[in-house]
């Protein structure tokens, strides 16, 4: 995809699981390829910046001996399957879901019928240990529950844990067929109605859970479990997983530089279990990384990293705008950071503040109590919605902005919800 700093790379890889040695090769490819610069996607996808028409091809040959190469783009586009981050590792689950998600990713490239699904239609597998994917939508989910009888999967069509409609149950080892079956459903059924079904959550909604799991051919089944699992509240720093020790690492604003990935890529094997995992939390996790280790990286890390969730940093979302993207006239990332301290006086807690590079607002679709609308090198105002929401006032540069929202923490009645 052609952005303002050059073409952008996706890189999907199964499971979110980086061995050191392949983050070490990415990093060398990043950095002799690209412009040494990667995002964590919301979907756990790594992207390459930087590339050119002409540093292309030889970035696919790299990919392609490092067995990252889908056949064609269809393929790769409709391998959109994300896992429990640390699927295979974590005491706490209830199965190893890395081969259940080898055999979706399998089935779902070949056949080519589902090749014609959505760009984003994508499928989630949580294992039901830590961090929980409950929050996270997907178009089709499987939930791993425990039955009397082994482990089954929950099957939810549109959205996350508590919104998405329950379908039916499945064994491990049926996840593939029932994946197949939803999405073939969804694309024989996604036109029939006033206008086509962009997503899962809009058919299950038209149709009905019911209606949609006999369209699948499926027996409409809800386990009535409870999405009543422990949620960390963000994945970040030393933390444990029943008896294994994971340590949590963002970038700010999901930004990373090759020489980070090489870092984490040393610490992981030194201290870890020689892995990274992605997660859509815009963190990496290092597993096997012990409270004593963590706590000395932790201090080692912080200016760079996010490693607690008191990060002020956390408390603004930004889209890359200028120059990374031709849409945008504003330095994004600078003016986030400027603002973070006294946007987290807004709130303890969340995202309080988004700053958007234009009214597409990429970074963040809910809406936030502030959100800043790059336009013309300076930004607009949107109180409580989102960046294609009316400003209340234009034009604000990055002192103006501060002083709105120290106005408003220090006005608490005045903070919009
Ligand atoms: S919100 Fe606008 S400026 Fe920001 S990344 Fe999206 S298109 Fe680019």
């Amino acid at each position: 995809m052609q952005t303002g700093d050059g073409l952008l790379v996706r890189l999907r890889i199964t499971g979110g699981i980086i061995p050191a040695r392949l983050a070490r090769d990415l990093t060398d490819a990043a950095r002799r390829f690209g412009n040494g610069l990667f995002d964590l996607s919301a979907r756990s996808n790594l992207q390459m910046r930087g590339l050119t028409e002409g540093s292309l091809p030889a970035l696919t040959d790299r990919l392609r001996a490092l067995g990252l190469l889908d056949d064609d783009p269809a393929a790769e586009s409709v391998r959109n399957v994300l896992a429990s981050p640390l699927a295979g590792r974590d005491p706490t689950a209830l199965l190893d879901i890395r081969p259940v998600i080898h055999a979706l990713e399998r089935g779902l490239v070949e056949d080519a019928a589902l090749h014609a699904l959505p760009g984003k239609f994508g499928f989630l597998v949580d294992d039901a240990g830590l961090p929980s994917l409950a929050g996270v939508s997907a178009d089709v989910r499987f939930e791993a529950f425990r039955t009397s009888d082994g482990v089954a999967f929950a099957v939810q069509a549109g959205g996350d844990a508590r919104s998405a409609r329950p379908v039916t149950t499945c064994r491990p080892e049926e996840v593939t067929d029932v994946a197949r079956a939803l999405a073939l459903a969804f694309l024989a059924y996604r036109n029939n109605g006033p206008s086509p079904a962009r997503r899962m959550a809009a058919l299950a909604d038209r149709l009905g859970a019911q209606a949609l799991a006999a369209a699948a051919g499926l027996t409409w089944r809800d386990p009535f479990r409870q999405s009543d699992r422990p949620l960390p509240v963000t994945p970040l720093g030393s933390w444990t997983s029943g008896k294994l020790p994971v340590f949590g690492v963002g970038a700010p604003f999901g930004r990373w530089r090759a020489e980070d990935l090489a870092d984490l890529a040393d610490i992981a094997e030194r201290d870890g279990l020689g892995e990274l995992r992605l997660t859509p939390f815009r963190a990496i996790l290092l597993p096997g990384v012990s409270p004593d280790v963590a706590a000395r990286l932790t201090r080692e890390l912080a200016d760079g990293f996010i490693v607690s969730a008191d990060d002020p940093r956390l408390a603004v979302a930004a889209c890359p705008g200028a120059p990374a993207c031709a849409n945008g006239t504003t330095p994004t990332h600078e003016d986030a950071l400027a603002l973070a301290e006294v946007a987290r006086g807004l709130s303890p807690s969340g995202v309080t503040v988004h700053v958007s590079g234009c009214a597409k607002g990429c970074a963040r679709q809910e809406k936030t109590a502030v959100t800043l609308v790059g336009r013309d090198g300076r930004y607009d105002l949107v109180l409580s919605g989102t960046a294609a929401d009316a400003p209340t006032r234009t034009g604000l540069g990055r002192a103006e902005m501060q002083a709105v929202l120290r106005g408003l923490a220090n006005d608490r009645q005045g903070i919009p919800a």
